[in-house]
């Protein structure tokens, strides 16, 4: 029988339930505990795959194949594990179940209400994961903040499982916020006691809060908050701000989240946790011994979580590589034949981000020449990759008008082009090539050594393909599809022999890199960006060629 953590949030969004979910995850799984979790998104959308980045920041998907929330890619960053279709829900995805059955007649004539039909499909969904003894510990993440019109029925759901479950297999975490007054010198517990009261208006009494905070949180404070939101002092958990999310467990640990947590689920045997690893991982993380300087060029830039599983990954590549790996932003919408050397000089790597549409894509595919004259290393990823293929086209081939249907359907050269099981699709919403497919490397390439086997699995979503019209062409000329598609043949890995380090993929590396399995591409990228550094530090000073050797 498992049991459940609920995580909700009060005060304001954006306190990092899900890295504070993440974190407890981790101190559990540390002692050995089997723990997964599951994300509950309020809003109507089914998932979020049909959302801008803007939005939403990224779209994470599973290995299944599932468009989901960011957070679950810190799930999987954390715990090392795989997440699934079934770890993130919406309320869209609740009501289109309950439509669907009524539709089918399954609630014989009855009226379908929020309470019981839609509480119980969510408190279905809740427990699902729990159901097959794979796990010991399930936590949930509740999206929104307390006190959310939309977020009502998932808290009603808690409320309901809180008196149906045994009272030892249910916590309540709440993630709230003590802001610090400057002008005050004082941190004020008074948002938190409303948020509390608020969530227990609704029938949901929290076990345990958790208060983000710039300050320290004194006894007296601690025994203060205890006080008005009816929890035990020991319960009210101080989550400072963290220099990298990736100390956050280091944090809740230091504080007992994990022990206080047990305490309430009546578990009263545990191991001392092992974080071995992950201390490893961060000492690298703090203590790098030099520094690359990679471009990102992308058309979302602005907002960092629409890239957040690339960054993420390049912490995880830069640690293993002890460097520290500082990525500069670039917006591919004002890179021009004029301004590119500028935009790009001094980068020891260059990055090509996925994306849709057109809009920057002349100045990621200026990018990519850059980065192939200059001999910089270059990696791209899906779309990123596409604009390389492009570049090749245009610039080595002569095929000046070639480009992707996506942004020309009339070029006379569609190098990319729509994959042909894509151009039935009329729907948005989960129907691109999405999540993992298998790859056979070619012996002896980049992508060989990169990886180590020939044989790989890696996650995608996109419409678009190489065109292996255009394959033997390209061969000639020296760019190879050193990956493909063991079942159709898609190319799913371009690169440049004669390059140093150039190398394109269809599929979304980023998305299975975690703390302890670095992604392999971005490990040999960083690496890759880190020689071409010192090279360039050797050749304008030969005397550190001894000390960089
Ligand atoms: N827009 C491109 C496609 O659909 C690339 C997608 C991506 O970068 N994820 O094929």
């Amino acid at each position: 029988m498992a049991k459940y953590i609920f995580v909700t949030g009060g005060v304001t969004s954006s306190l990092g339930k899900g890295i504070i979910a993440a974190s407890l995850a981790k101190l559990l799984q540390s002692r050995g505990f089997r723990v997964t979790i599951q994300k509950f998104d309020p809003y109507i959308n089914v998932d979020p795959g049909t959302l801008n980045p803007y939005e939403h920041g990224e779209c994470y998907v599973t290995e299944d194949g599932a468009e989901t929330d960011l957070d679950l890619g810190h799930y999987e960053r954390f715990l090392n594990i795989f997440t699934s279709q079934l770890n993130n829900v919406t309320t869209g995805r609740i009501y289109q179940t309950v439509i669907n059955k009524e539709r089918a007649g399954d609630f014989l004539g009855r009226t379908v209400q929020v309470v019981p039909h839609i509480t119980d499909e969510i408190k279905r969904r809740m427990l699902l994961l729990g159901n097959d003894g794979k796990y010991d510990i399930i936590i949930t993440e509740i999206g929104g903040t307390v006190g959310d019109i939309e977020s009502l029925p998932f808290i009603e759901a808690v409320r309901q499982l809180q008196w149906e479950l045994p009272e030892d297999d249910v916590v309540v975490v709440h993630l709230t916020l003590i802001p610090y007054l400057r002008a005050a010198k004082e941190l004020k517990t008074k948002p938190t006691q409303h948020s509390v009261k608020m969530l227990s208006e609704t029938g949901v009494h929290p076990d345990i809060i958790v208060c983000r905070t710039e300050e320290s949180l004194s006894n007296e404070i601690k025994r203060k908050i205890a006080l008005f939101c009816n929890v035990k002092q020991e319960a009210v958990i101080e989550a400072m701000d963290a220099a990298t999310i990736y100390e956050v467990p280091l944090l809740m640990l230091r504080e007992k989240l994990d022990v206080i947590c047990m305490k309430k689920l009546n578990i009263s045997v545990y191991p001392e946790p092992n974080l071995e690893k992950w201390k490893g991982f961060l000492d690298k993380l703090k203590y790098p011994k030099s520094k690359v300087t990679i471009g990102l060029i992308g058309k979302y830039i602005e907002l960092q979580d629409a890239y957040k599983s690339i960054l993420e990954s390049f912490i995880h590549a830069g640690a293993l590589n002890e460097v520290k790996v500082q990525v500069v932003n670039i917006h591919s919408e004002f890179i021009t034949k004029e301004n590119v050397i500028d935009k790009l000089e001094g980068l020891d790597g260059l990055l090509v981000a996925p994306g849709f549409g057109n809009r920057g894509i002349e100045g990621k595919i200026l990018a990519v020449q850059y980065a192939r004259e200059k001999k910089l290393p270059f990696f791209g990823i899906c779309l990123g990759m596409q604009m390389a293929v492009i570049e090749f086209a245009r610039n080595v081939l002569g095929l000046s008008k070639a480009h992707s249907t996506e942004m020309d359907a009339q070029t006379p050269d569609a190098v990319i082009s729509m994959m042909e099981e894509q151009k039935k699709i009329k729907m948005m919403g989960g129907t691109m090539r999405l999540g993992s497919y298998p790859c056979e490397i070619k012996e002896g390439s980049l992508a060989n050594k990169i990886y180590r086997e020939t044989s790989i699995t890696e996650r995608h979503r996109h419409r678009y393909e190489f065109n292996n019209d255009y394959l033997e062409l390209f061969e000639n000329k020296g760019m190879v599809a050193s990956g493909t598609n063991p079942d159709t043949g898609l190319v799913e890995i371009m690169e440049i022999p004669e390059h140093p380090f150039f190398i394109g993929v269809q599929y979304h590396p980023e998305l299975k890199s975690t703390v302890e399995r670095p992604a392999p591409l971005f490990v040999s990228f960083v690496h890759a960006a880190k020689v071409y550094s010192e090279e360039k530090h050797i050749a304008k000073n030969p005397a550190l060629q001894d000390a960089l050797i």
